[in-house]
């Protein structure tokens, strides 16, 4: 079933297009990992399917549905995650507060400045915050301020921000960057797991090309805002228009 699609979704910034008339379909349960050399618009493609941008042109649709300009909270609800930036986490909360943010938002839209006043529903999302814990292996930082975090648990507590808004679909931009040998491989088995255990279809975008050969199922490549070539690992290895987009073509 095609729970993702792209029709013609265009993005300009100015005079500069940073995604041009790019046509996806992504089925339920694919890892889909999205490369291309820096500035091809991956990230930008992702901003707006997930709400943080307004398309110039096109139509997104979702599990059947147009989600064309809808809001980013309304778009969560919907089911569709996205592993946050580092910017996104509150710094001064803990771990758990922080994902117990993300999972008061899927649930009841906006984030609200009543939230912590609200002690049944706070305990209710609990159960949902240490999961998503467990899952990045960081239940023994519960408590810890997020700013005092090392890097790589900080990329961390932003996976399990994403797994706490309980997606259908997540994206994640980079989940690898900045982290160490032993924290990618876990980042890695990560992904795997979120498709194969928890059942979600995920969307990465990755520098790093092992992963990329070794997790997806299909490969989208971006250049200069276009998708240039889809198809497997086996199919995109030997591209000759991928091996120009990276040999600078
Ligand atoms: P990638 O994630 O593939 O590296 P991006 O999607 O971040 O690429 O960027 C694609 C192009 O759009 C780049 O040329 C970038 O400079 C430009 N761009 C991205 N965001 C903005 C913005 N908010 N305003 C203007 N230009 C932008
Ligand atoms: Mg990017």
């Amino acid at each position: 079933m095609t729970l993702l699609k792209t029709r013609n979704l265009t993005k300009d910034f100015g005079g500069l297009t940073a995604v041009e008339e790019v046509d996806i379909d992504v089925q339920q349960e694919e890892l889909i990992s999205v490369i291309g050399p820096n500035g091809a618009g991956k990230s930008t493609l992702i901003n707006l399917i997930t709400g943080m941008l307004a398309p110039t042109d096109g139509d997104i649709v979702y599990d059947g549905t147009s989600i064309t300009g809808l809001d980013p909270h309304e778009i969560t609800q919907l089911g569709v995650g996205r592993s946050f930036q580092t910017a996104s986490i509150f710094p001064e909360l803990s771990v758990r507060d922080n994902v117990d943010i993300a999972s008061f938002a899927s649930r009841h839209g906006e984030f609200s400045v009543n939230f912590f006043r609200r002690q049944e529903r706070y305990d209710g999302v609990s159960q949902r915050t240490m999961d998503a814990l467990e899952a990045v292996d960081l239940v023994e930082e519960v408590d810890t301020v997020a700013n005092s975090l090392p890097y790589g648990d900080k990329r961390r507590l932003e996976v399990a921000i994403g797994l706490a808004t309980d997606p259908d679909l997540i994206f994640m931009d980079e989940p690898t960057a900045g982290m160490s040998p032993a924290e990618t491989n876990m980042t890695t088995d990560l992904i795997e797991d979120m498709r194969t255990d928890w059942g979600i279809t995920v969307v990465l975008v990755e520098h790093d090309m092992d992963i990329v050969f070794e997790v997806s199922d299909r490969i989208f490549v971006m250049n200069r805002g276009s998708l240039i070539a889809s198809g497997s690992p086996d199919d995109i290895r030997g591209n000759p228009d991928v091996q120009a987009a990276y040999l600078g073509g």
